[in-house]
């Protein structure tokens, strides 16, 4: 069972203290049962995890801001009640009080607050907090809040003079409320909580102890307490992160067999006869690369290996390179890919560059069917099989292997993390190489895949040209096309790519399949053209992919298919059409299609010709990054880490106050601290981790953290 959050304090005994968290909020000063499930929804159970409701943002009320400037800031001011009015009729008839400060007058509209009419008197002086606007000839707010100005009024419950915490709220839940329940909780519980970051790096970093970052983080002095209370909570989420992925690394290697297999991290004789028939060196990255994945298949443990490398880098290579080696060991590999189109492009590189060391190569899909599959099915059981190459129906439940050794996962991002789980447990605890040319950028690396080892692959191989990157309106499109045309003239190819496969009509945006047409009617009516989305059949599929490989098709319309792993080098232009739809790690995989052979290759990114400057600007990231790294951290930025590869994540980093991408840096140093303190100490963990356990206790088990 997973303990529940809370905290415990030095002075009484954790249990007891525990109990007392742990109580029901109707415990609690004015939070009835009606208050219970709305606070849930908010993630509140207790007074341990109202205290983790930290503010989203903080208000400064210390500083005055008279009516007249309502335009600059939230005013802050003292007012007098000069007169009531009710406007509208029946059940939306709303109480509307007129105020005045030495500045000007303003009207404060009462939306279901008719109580305010006996509390704000006529004449009367009042403390007013609000955010105003101009509307119907009045400087005017319905967002306030408003107190009597009196000498007596309780200090530290006033909304007023301080910097108050704004949090996000649920339907029934009130600022007023959450600040009055915290500010309870922080005066029963909080006073004396025990650090849950290691004393010397309190010190080392200046942070605040952990009941000082708690009060402070609600109910700050200064603005500058406020920030030390930021840096001190986040980098207890990060350092507390980063010590559970380092305790699942170490449990990883903990418990598992150990194996057989070469010392040595040169090459094996397998994989130096594949090098001697290349009619090219590996690149440094690749070299590096496949040392490591040499190193941790010649290891102890089952390896577990992401390998990132920008679009082009050789990463299929590589993982020939390591399924050499399992064959070597006697194990089979089963390399899996996103989509037939890549799986069959992969098997026939297979077939070339394998075959002829004496590999035994297959091929399978959820479309081999009948006798073939079952002849294959059984070679595979049978162990005459030793790289099987394909989709998902690679851990299908009929599919069974005689010793699989290495599963290779390419395009990883594209994958579940059942079909993960699914494959690793069609062997006893096989080697995994998972690649990804989505770079993953390293904030997030540190976290999502914190507890696999990671290679990059950072060069491309040589003679390279970086892709020329162009944006165009679509009504510039003429000019693209006729640049087109002078490259398919000279002898190359082309991809022109949509976002849709077929328009229904009803948006004005272009589709594959009546493009297609128009580019082989009108637009290159002396070049042949073909058509690929995911709707046609494998067999088209296939037979077109073949006839653009070997040039007698010149220009390919598609969609987003062509977007992974296909490799082409003689395409050197890349049209994508209303680029404004595609994400920017997409168009950067798609441009990865072109430039993979030694002429200058073009990427047009045509656009809307309504594109907004901020469309604008996302768009121009592609024109100054050919880098996926750099392209990918923007992508981050703007999307938040929680889509960049769909939703799998998104709820595994949504922390409490710390963000992996914002705090890359701090992440950075949360890891080292807590991975050397785990090399002391493997069994490390803090007496009051409770707080943030919530937050560890999100995170998915090894094998199933994957982007
Ligand atoms: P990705 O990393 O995007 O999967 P691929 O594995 O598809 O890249 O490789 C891209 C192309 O580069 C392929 O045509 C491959 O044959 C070629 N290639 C791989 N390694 C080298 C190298 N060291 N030198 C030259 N070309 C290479
Ligand atoms: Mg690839």
């Amino acid at each position: 069972m997973a303990s529940p959050p809370g905290v415990s304090p030095r002075c009484t005994s954790p249990a007891v203290f525990l109990r007392s968290l742990n109580a029901p909020l109707t415990a609690m000063r004015g939070i009835g049962p009606v208050l219970i499930p709305k606070l849930a929804r908010l993630g509140i159970h207790n007074a341990a995890s109202l205290l983790c409701h930290y503010p989203r943002d903080w208000e400064d009320r210390g500083i005055k801001n008279t009516i007249n400037h309502f335009q600059r800031a939230a005013v802050c001011t003292e007012v007098t009640v000069l007169a009531h009015d009710w406007i509208g009729f029946g059940r939306t008839r709303t109480l509307k009080v007129y105020v005045e400060d030495e500045s000007g007058q303003a009207a404060l509209i009462c939306f279901n607050r008719p109580w305010l009419e006996k509390q704000l008197v006529e004449g009367r002086r009042y403390r007013l907090w609000g955010r105003f606007y101009f509307k119907y000839g009045d400087i005017q707010s319905s967002a306030f809040e408003i107190e009597p100005l009196d000498e007596n009024s309780a200090a530290g419950n006033s909304p007023f003079g301080g910097i108050l915490p704004v949090y996000p709220l649920s339907a029934g839940i009130t600022q007023a409320m959450l600040r009055r329940f915290i500010r309870y909780a922080l005066e029963q519980y909080a006073s004396n909580l025990e650090d849950e970051l290691p004393g010397d790096i309190i010190r080392r970093d200046g942070l605040l102890c952990k009941t000082a970052a708690i009060k402070a983080i609600h109910f700050p002095a200064t603005m500058a307490e406020l920030e030390q209370a930021k840096k001190t909570l986040i980098y207890e989420e990060l350092f507390y992160l980063e010590l559970m992925v380092g305790r699942r690394a170490l449990e990883r290697k903990k418990g598992t067999l150990p194996r057989p297999g070469i010392t040595a991290c040169q090459f094996s004789p397998l994989q130096n006869r594949l090098l001697e028939r290349l009619p090219f060196a590996l690149t440094k990255g690749q070299t590096g690369a496949s040392g490591d994945i040499n190193r941790d298949m010649a290891g102890a443990f089952p390896m577990a290996r992401l390998l990132q490398g920008d679009v082009g880098s050789g990463k299929t290579l590589v993982s020939f390179l390591a399924a050499l080696r399992a064959a070597e060991d006697g194990g089979q590999t089963a390399v899996m890919a996103p989509t037939e189109l890549l799986a069959r492009q992969h098997a026939e590189n297979a077939a070339l560059l394998l075959e002829p060391l004496g590999i035994r190569i297959a091929f399978l899909t959820g479309n081999i069917k009948a006798g073939g599959r079952k002849e294959l099915l059984r070679s595979l059981a049978l162990g005459e099989i030793d790289v099987i190459v394909g989709t998902h129906a690679l851990f299908s439940k009929d599919t069974v292997y005689k010793n699989l050794r290495l599963v290779v996962i390419d395009e990883q991002h594209r994958f579940g993390v059942t079909q993960r789980s699914l494959i690793m447990a069609k062997g006893e605890q096989p080697h995994l190489l998972m690649m990804s040319a989505t770079p993953i950028p390293r904030s997030l690396a540190l976290t999502v895949f914190g507890d696999m080892d990671v290679s990059v692959i950072r060069d491309l191989p040589p003679g390279r040209k970086p892709v020329i990157t162009h944006l165009a309106k679509e009504s510039n499109e003429g000019k693209v096309y006729h640049f087109v045309k002078k490259e398919l003239a000279a002898g190359h190819q082309a991809y022109f790519v949509y976002p849709l496969i077929e328009n229904g009509g009803e948006l004005e945006l272009k589709d594959a399949v009546s493009m297609a047409e128009r580019l082989a009617k009108k637009v290159f009516p002396d070049f042949p053209v073909a058509l690929v989305h995911s709707k046609l059949d494998d067999e088209e599929k296939r037979e077109t992919m073949r006839r653009f490989r070997g040039g007698e098709i010149k220009i390919l319309a598609a969609t987003s298919v062509v977007e992974v792993g296909v490799d082409v080098p003689n395409a050197v232009c890349m049209v994508v059409e209303h680029a404004e739809r595609f994400g920017l790690s997409a168009l950067h995989q798609l441009r990865g299609r072109v430039g993979r052979g030694s002429h200058q290759s073009y990427c047009f990114l045509v656009y809307s010709d309504e594109l907004t400057e901020d469309g604008k600007s996302r768009l121009k990231v592609m024109l100054e990054n050919q880098d996926g790294f750099v392209i990918a951290e923007e992508d981050l930025k703007l999307r938040g880490p929680g889509q960049i590869t769909g939703t799998e994540q998104s709820g595994y980093l949504e922390m409490g106050i710390a963000n992996p991408v914002r705090h890359a840096e701090e992440l950075a140093r949360a890891r080292t601290d807590a991975f050397s303190i785990l090399e002391n100490d493997p069994g490390f963990l803090l007496p009051g981790h409770r707080v943030i356990a919530h937050v560890l206790e999100q995170a998915p088990p090894f094998g199933e953290v994957v982007l």
